[in-house]
């Protein structure tokens, strides 16, 4: 059997795959079933344990590296050579599950072929398809001519300090690799699935203006903040946020999206427009095509009878990737000067992550690897930017620019109420990810 060449192997994993589907349906049940977002409890740590089970049982080597006493961050290695080393990283918190749901959110009910509970696609079926994929090369033996690595992180909604970032300051001999895949939920609702090759940034900005009180019956004696931090988000409105050239736009994906369907654009446009409210893929394909800018809060003002001193407002930019948070100072500040009000503001950036891409993703061996992967077993498939922050961008930043995300659910659904995964996306997201592996690192024969 060993004399396999790597499309035999491919077909014995795809059936092996197959024949793993309630193991895999368990898992994903179980891990959705232990609650993960509150630090009080031990609640990422548990889950990080029971996929470290998963793979113990079957001889895969695992480390748990504490990084906050509820917090044991998984990573396994399946060393088979030397050779490349391809890593799969996954979050295993997740958002509160809020208000509104119509089944228990920690339940993992099954209904209709979905699994329904918080976490369900962002991402405890993603780390529970990466688990699977690993689980299905590992029982058939198959020689992969490198070293495969699993990393189960908490802290991923917290931004990934005490998760992906410390992996990377205190295991990062144990995760450092040449490629890494992050299995985000990655679907396009009726269109098909996307791959991943980079995201945009957040950058809150935290604009305050300065006036100076009086009596609102005498509003001439002071000067009104408000109507200072009006005239200035008005400006900021009609100019619309410094950009520069998207690595991909809404055009490009919609011929990508054509392509792959064989059909026209017009025919795309409407399956966009279709998919509706519940399904904002407009929203998403728009902002690939330039920086965003959200008013988010505005707050100011004591009393009705007073000129206000001081207004505050909060700007959400999602910025490309190639462009610097700074710049979006420099654009307010710009149009303050202009307005002449600029000695009564002030401007400063609460928190900045900046984009980040796999350069030249056409011609990268992971993200073509996927691609591919991903047309032949799931469906019609696009390269995409994800609009907002994943833990690749830290993986991108130490180093591992081959990092893609990639797995089961859909885009735009993560951390809304009833969030579901379908059995049938988790079978062919660990499917994607085990032929993908075997392209990636190769087989002996
Ligand atoms: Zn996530």
């Amino acid at each position: 059997m060993s004399n396999l060449t790597e499309n035999g192997w491919e077909q014995k994993v795809l059936d092996h795959v197959d024949r793993l589907e309630n193991e895999l349906v368990k898992l994903c049940q179980d891990i959705i079933r232990i609650p993960s977002w509150d630090r009080e409890t031990r609640g990422e740590a548990e889950v990080a344990h029971r996929v470290g089970k998963t793979l113990e049982h079957r001889g895969i080597q695992t480390e748990y590296f504490s990084s906050h006493p509820n917090i044991d961050n998984l990573v396994a290695t399946w060393k088979v050579n030397k050779g490349k080393r391809l890593l799969f990283n996954g979050h295993v918190d997740v958002v509160p599950p809020g208000e509104d749901w119509t089944v228990d959110p920690f339940a993992a009910e099954i209904r209709d072929g979905l699994i329904y509970g918080r976490g369900a696609m962002d991402m405890k079926g993603g780390v529970a398809a990466m688990t699977m994929a690993c689980c299905a090369l590992h029982d058939l033996e198959v020689p992969l001519k490198g070293t495969l690595i699993l990393n189960a992180v908490g802290d991923e909604e917290r931004q990934g300090t005490l998760g992906t970032t410390w992996c990377i300051e205190n295991a990062w001999e144990k995760i450092k690799a040449d490629a890494a895949v992050i299995p985000e939920p990655s679907g396009m609702g009726p269109l098909g699935y996307a791959v991943n090759i980079g995201e945009k940034g957040p950058v809150w900005v935290k604009v305050t203006t300065k006036g100076k009180k009086a009596h609102g019956s005498m509003a001439t004696a002071g000067k009104n903040a408000i109507t200072i931090m009006l005239k200035l988000l008005q400006a900021l409105e009609e100019a619309k946020p410094p950009s520069i050239p998207p690595v991909l736009t809404r055009e490009d994906v919609v011929s990508q999206f054509a392509m792959a369907l064989k059909k026209e654009s017009q025919q795309i446009e409407s399956l966009i427009q279709e998919a509706g409210e519940s399904n904002p893929l407009s929203a998403v394909l728009e902002g690939l095509d330039a920086t965003s800018m959200n008013i988010g809060t505005i707050t100011g003002g004591v009393l009705t009878n007073v000129v206000p001193d001081r207004c505050e407002a909060q700007i959400d930019f999602r910025i490309l990737p190639g462009q610097k948070p700074e710049e979006m100072i420099n654009f307010i500040r710009f149009h303050a000067e202009r307005l002449g009000i600029s000695t009564d503001c002030d401007m400063e950036i609460i928190e900045a992550i900046e984009g980040s891409v796999v350069p030249t993703h056409r011609q990268n061996k992971l993200a073509v690897t996927l691609f591919n992967a991903s047309t032949e077993i799931a469906g019609p498939s696009v390269f995409f930017l994800v609009p907002f922050a994943t833990d690749g961008r830290l993986l991108r930043r130490a180093g591992i620019e081959s990092t893609v995300a990639y797995g089961p659910g859909n885009t735009v659904l993560a951390h809304t109420v009833d969030e579901n995964v379908a059995i049938d996306d988790l079978i062919k997201a660990t499917k994607v990810f085990a032929v993908s592996i075997i392209r990636y690192l190769g087989v002996k024969n």
